[in-house]
């Protein structure tokens, strides 16, 4: 199991939000979890390592996102890339839980259809 989180930060939209886990672990460290920002771990599903394999090794599960919302306003630009990478990495399945699913069609892929093999979203409030 791997955690990929290509950008951090997010905005309370539901009852669920109350105890947010990265809120919490902002707060001990004085900052501002409404800013949301890339990550430098952004490129991670097709960063590799010196022998040239992938960082992310073949098989695991990764859990996507955990740090912010897939589905937050601010990444709309950048999910259309996490959707590449999440495309190129079909070896790998990716685990999105959001509490945005209302905001699933934004900038989804051109080819996902009914959906990629190697994608699981999970929604929850
Ligand atoms: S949507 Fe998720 S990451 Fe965003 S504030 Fe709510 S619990 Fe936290």
């Amino acid at each position: 199991m791997s955690v990929w989180n290509p950008w951090h930060g997010c905005h309370k939209i539901s009852p669920g939000c109350l105890n947010c886990y990265m809120y919490r672990r902002d707060a001990e460290f004085d900052k501002d979890s409404s800013i949301v920002t890339k990550t430098s771990l952004f490129r991670l599903p097709i960063q590799k390592s010196k022998n040239g394999e992938y960082k992310l090794q073949t098989g695991g599960y990764v859990y996507t996102c955990m740090t912010s919302d897939f589905f937050v306003e601010e990444a709309d630009d950048w999910r259309k890339e996490a959707w590449d990478y999440i495309r190129v990495r079909s070896d790998l399945h990716f685990y999105i839980i959001t509490k945005r699913i209302q905001r699933f069609g934004v900038n989804l892929p051109v080819d996902w259809g009914s959906g990629y093999e190697n994608v699981t979203i999970c929604s929850n409030d």
